[in-house]
């Protein structure tokens, strides 16, 4: 496993009984840690042309915007309702621990713009499937998914579907 990983810190039991979190705070404090997750989290995608990563709300924010200036695009959020202002779409969806909903802003990307996909943990695969889902309905072309973890035994990869490829940085 890649040095960084042993940064990422479980959690047993937050934030509900059962739920093993994965903290990656240790991980973005330390700045070669830091500087090498962005990295793992870029290197698919270094030769593929990419007009912006869309990153979810919060903790896809803190590698999302890192992550587009590594690969020279922009940056555009899914937020949780109620952030974004102007008109705005959304997509609801069931996570691990309850229920949510993400928005973007209606005009926040062009029809067939080719976007990236990011989050810190794919758990179910319910986030980011209603991401991707959210962003189609803008006829954005999703050429793909990052995250810095993938939880397999949770099955989230199923949910995806084939639809582009998924890169995980780190699989427990
Ligand atoms: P899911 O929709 O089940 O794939 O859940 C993914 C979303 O929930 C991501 O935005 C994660 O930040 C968060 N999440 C789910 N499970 C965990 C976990 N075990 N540790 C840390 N974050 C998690």
């Amino acid at each position: 496993m890649p040095e960084w990983t042993r940064l990422i810190r479980d959690v047993p039991d937050f934030p509900k009984p059962g739920i093993v979190f994965k903290d990656i705070m240790p991980v973005l404090a330390d700045a070669a840690a830091f500087a090498s997750a962005i990295s793992a989290l870029a290197q698919p995608w270094r030769d593929t042309p990419i007009d912006a990563v869309a990153c979810i709300e919060a903790r896809g924010f803190l590698l999302g915007a890192p992550l587009a200036c590594a690969l020279a695009c922009g940056v555009v959020p899914l937020r949780k309702p109620g952030k974004l202002p102007g008109a705005t779409l959304e997509q609801r969806y069931a996570l691990e621990y309850g229920e949510d909903a993400l928005q973007v802003q209606a005009d926040a990307l062009a029809p067939g713009a080719r976007v990236l996909l990011v989050d810190d943990v794919l758990a179910t695969g319910g986030t980011l499937s209603a991401a991707r889902q959210l962003l189609e309905r803008l006829q954005i072309q999703i050429i793909g998914g990052s995250v810095l973890i993938e939880l397999g035994f949770l099955g989230g990869r199923a949910r995806w579907q084939d639809a582009a490829p998924l890169h995980a940085a780190v699989r427990f």
